[in-house]
């Protein structure tokens, strides 16, 4: 069985889909830290990502894998774990870039889809329920309004001992989320069978319980 989660940055898929997962046992993966990978792989190699004969020689050298160690997913670029430097703000605004090329998405395709195909996943992204996995049994559509999402990834920052600005983290996500919703390709939509859930005034567990009580019902 296979769960698809998709929304905006910030509206929590992440921390929920892999709370979810414990809960039932399925294995949690994180497509956008794949794409992170790659374009950590183009700011250490100083790509440009609109230049497609450079991208395409870069895409080339560049593989991406996955392992996973007391459940939790680490993710390796060329061999090296990069679970961590592909959490900065700077990363994930980058992997919002690459992530509109064709080449890029065509080249993490495979990998997703074959992970679904040998187990029980909760998949969480963009274009999971619209695209990757369109047989799904269960899809989710989980969004929070920008003033939420923003005010969530602050505290996190704070948390991490880093001092960030408020309204500079809300023009990041509005601006990553038309990126990711006007791209030509697998932009971020709603499929028309996910559910669409609203997180801006529910807890995680809240959430993490209503997806599991959905997914008994399927
Ligand atoms: O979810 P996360 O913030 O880690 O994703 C980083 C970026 O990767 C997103 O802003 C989006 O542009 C891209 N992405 C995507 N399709 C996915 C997952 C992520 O285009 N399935």
């Amino acid at each position: 069985m296979n769960i698809a989660i998709d929304g905006p940055a910030g509206a929590g898929k992440s921390t929920i889909a892999k709370l979810a997962a414990k809960k039932l046992g399925f294995v949690y993966v994180d497509t956008g830290a794949m794409y992170r990978s790659i374009a950590l792989y183009v700011i250490e190699n100083d790509v440009d990502p609109d230049d497609e004969a450079a991208m395409s020689t870069a895409l080339d050298k560049i593989d991406v894998s996955i392992a996973y160690e007391d459940g939790a997913q680490h993710i390796f670029l060329n061999g090296r774990d990069v679970s961590t430097e592909i959490r900065q703000e700077t990363v994930g605004n980058m992997a919002s870039k690459v992530a509109t090329k064709p080449a890029v998405r065509a080249k993490l395709l495979d990998l997703q889809r074959g992970l679904a195909k040998k187990q029980d996943v909760i998949m969480d992204g963009r274009d999971i329920g619209s695209f990757v996995l369109p047989d799904a049994e269960l899809k989710i559509y989980l969004t929070a309004s920008a003033d939420e999402r923003a005010k969530r990834r602050y505290n996190e920052l704070v948390s991490k001992g880093q001092t960030p600005e408020l309204e500079q983290i809300k023009q990041d996500i509005i601006a990553r989320d038309y990126q990711d919703m006007n791209r030509e390709i697998a932009p971020l939509v709603q499929a028309d069978d996910a559910v669409l859930i609203d997180s801006s005034d529910m807890t995680i567990d809240e959430v993490a319980d209503r997806i599991i009580t959905l997914c008994r019902q399927c």
